[in-house]
């Protein structure tokens, strides 16, 4: 007999309810999912495509989401401050949290814009590509260590059309890199090994880009005694931070010479440090 199938609405509805054992936007997940599994923006799904019958391919990408997929994985795609970050299993899926640094690299720069930047650790260029795409004259060098998420980077730099203003490198944070730039940022590893994540992040996220020793502190311990050098007249490095590491990553600054200044994110929490 002929199953007739379940309206979208209904769809999201049931998966929703489901997701909330596994994820704190079971809403949103479903969103995502479907409009996925649909080949449509989220925007069209809501405005036009509700009362559609639920398409066969939503069933396997929700299940992966059970099992604790991360959405970004499963659709491929995330969003992230003014552009959509094409992203893999292995690169960090990018964080609202991270929005954060290009609103104090915004406010830094008012109405100036940096001619250079450099992204430490640019995974799939999350941080590099937004600021490109905020400022339109500018030129940015972006590093990581993992050849699998500057290709990545690399295929989202062209997709975006930033590719003729983005050069990607090979390389171990600053080693090497001799010039001076007006915006340095970075969302380096900052997990200390203990920590507890969830199995989103622990399971599928690559640990490279999560772990920094017993800590979680041994990135700022490489990247923050070169900043003095990379630093142009005017400029500033704005590193992210674990929400208790502000005290720790201050002190490292300070020693270094430089100032620090916290920067807090949308919840209120501690999320990165400038540094002039
Ligand atoms: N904010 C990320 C998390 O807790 C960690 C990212 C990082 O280590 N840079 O999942």
């Amino acid at each position: 007999m002929a199953e007739r199938g379940l309206k979208v609405r209904q769809a999201l509805a049931a998966a929703a309810a489901r997701l909330a054992t596994v994820s704190e936007t079971p809403r949103l997940d479903a969103e995502l999912l479907m409009a996925h599994a649909l080949g449509m923006s989220r925007d069209d799904l809501l405005l036009r495509r509700l009362d559609d019958v639920e398409p066969p391919a939503f069933a396997a990408l929700l299940d992966r989401r059970l099992a604790h997929e991360p959405v970004a994985y499963i659709t491929g795609i995330r969003a992230f401050w003014t552009i959509d970050i094409a992203v893999g299993p292995g690169a960090l899926v990018p964080r609202a949290d991270s929005e954060t640094l290009i609103e104090a690299a915004v406010d830094h720069f008012a109405d100036q814009s940096p001619v250079t930047i450099l992204d430490l650790g640019t995974g799939p260029g999350t941080l590099l590509l937004a600021a490109l795409d905020q400022w339109r004259q500018t030129i940015g060098l972006g590093v990581d260590r993992s050849t699998e998420a500057l290709a990545m980077a690399r295929a989202n730099a062209d997709r975006l059309g930033l590719g003729a203003r983005a050069k990607l490198l090979e390389g171990d944070w600053a080693a090497g890199i001799e010039s001076q730039f007006d915006l340095i940022l970075a969302n380096p590893p900052y997990i200390g090994l203990d920590e507890v994540l969830p199995p989103e992040v622990r399971e599928h996220e690559p640990a490279d880009a999560l772990f920094a020793g017993a800590d979680g502190l041994d990135a700022y311990r490489a990247i923050v005694p070169d900043l003095p050098r990379l630093i142009a007249p005017g400029g500033v490095a704005i590193l992210e931070i674990g929400h208790m590491q502000a005290d720790a990553v201050a002190a490292l600054v300070e020693a270094a010479g430089l100032a620090p200044a916290l920067r807090r994110d949308l919840a209120g929490r501690p999320r990165a440090i400038v540094v002039t």
